[in-house]
């Protein structure tokens, strides 16, 4: 964070507007870094600037951070064409039926009696099980708990997880995200989360999708989650895995690094590090296939085409590949279990 005006520097192609300061050190234990990429440019939404990517020298952390890294105030220029968070299409009659599948399953696996019966009969299928189970935080049951979705968009995790009988709330800075989901009747606030002042332990589940990465304070935000959770509540935190498979295949192309709105990007190593010294002492950290194929399909046509179509209508061949990068990064997987596409955090108070 800068902490006076000279620091304040603008990258010098300066495509842009967008003002940085220094940030030599690691967020999490302060070593230094060397730089891993440079040159790096936005090919999927455009926003202005040059990014440099550091490593942490500390074997043990890994941690990626941009260096110059952009100014808080500057951040809402990086996602001026970011896509908004959509209500979706309108379901057809395919759509709907895999819906209720899904939605039978969460119940069975996830409900009120929950059982692994459901996740056990899906053991062939290890990529589509992750899917399913990180759409509703695979988190263990607590009937009328109060749930807090952090960054929920408009709100599709909130349904899910009130239909499994959860009180949710969420938070979002997209103002217009949050007018959709609250046209459907969800509790949603706008805003970080620091500025809704909640009291000590108001939650039983604090969840975060995709969120870590964006923050310029990861250790602030994951204090503040520590700081409401009731105590045996449940955190649970999706982000990218900087030591992923993927990464180590595409390089710049990955996926994954979306700079310049990725801040931070973790290792398992870092990740558990900030949340132990936080105060977290019953706290996991494993890597998950779950979305292996968009994200290495994604990176694939980054390496292909330059940029990115965000919105692509899949042809078969597209499917295809995307379900051989899940398959590939299963088996993977269960030989080296650091690589999966994403860390799943799981704390609990
Ligand atoms: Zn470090």
């Amino acid at each position: 964070m800068p902490t006076c005006d000279a620091e304040l520097s603008v990258p010098a192609d300066s495509a842009g507007s967008v003002r940085t300061h220094s940030e030599p050190r690691c967020h999490v234990c302060d070593s230094v870094g060397d730089i891993l990429y440079s040159g790096l440019r936005d090919r999927l939404f455009g926003a202005p600037g040059e990014w440099t990517l550091r490593r942490c020298q500390n074997a043990g952390c890994g941690l990626l951070w941009l260096d110059p890294m952009p100014v808080v105030e500057d951040l809402p220029k990086l996602y001026q064409t970011y896509y908004t968070h959509s209500t979706g299409d309108q379901p057809t009659l395919t759509g709907s039926v895999r819906e209720a599948m899904k939605r039978a399953y969460w119940r069975a696996t996830y409900g009120p009696n929950g059982s692994r019966l459901p996740a056990m009969l899906l053991t062939l299928a290890p990529g589509f099980r992750a899917q399913l189970a990180l759409q509703v935080f695979d988190l263990q049951h607590v009937e009328g708990g109060r749930l807090l979705d952090v960054g929920c968009g408009s709100g599709a995790a909130l349904e899910r997880m009130a239909r499994l009988g959860w009180e949710c709330e969420g938070i979002d800075f997209d103002e217009k995200a949050v007018d959709a989901g609250r046209a459907r009747g969800l509790t949603i606030q706008v805003g970080s989360l620091e500025h809704q002042r909640y009291p000590d332990q108001s939650f039983d589940a604090v969840v975060m999708n995709h969120v870590l990465e964006h923050v310029p304070d990861p250790r602030l935000l994951i204090r503040e989650c520590y700081r409401i959770l009731k105590p045996e509540g449940q955190f649970v935190c999706i982000t990218p895995n900087a030591a992923s498979w993927c990464h180590s295949l595409f390089g710049t192309d990955w996926r994954g690094l979306e700079p310049p709105r990725h801040l931070h990007i973790f290792t398992q190593s870092s990740a558990l590090r900030l949340m132990r010294e936080i105060g977290w002492d019953n706290v996991e950290a494993r890597s998950s296939i779950a979305n292996s194929h968009g994200i290495g399909l994604a990176s694939w046509n980054l390496k292909r085409y330059s940029r990115l179509d965000m919105l692509p209508k899949r042809n078969v061949w597209q499917s295809i590949l995307a379900r051989l990068f899940q398959i590939s990064a299963s088996l993977r997987l269960s030989i080296i279990s650091t690589t999966g596409e994403e860390i799943l955090l799981r704390a609990k108070r």
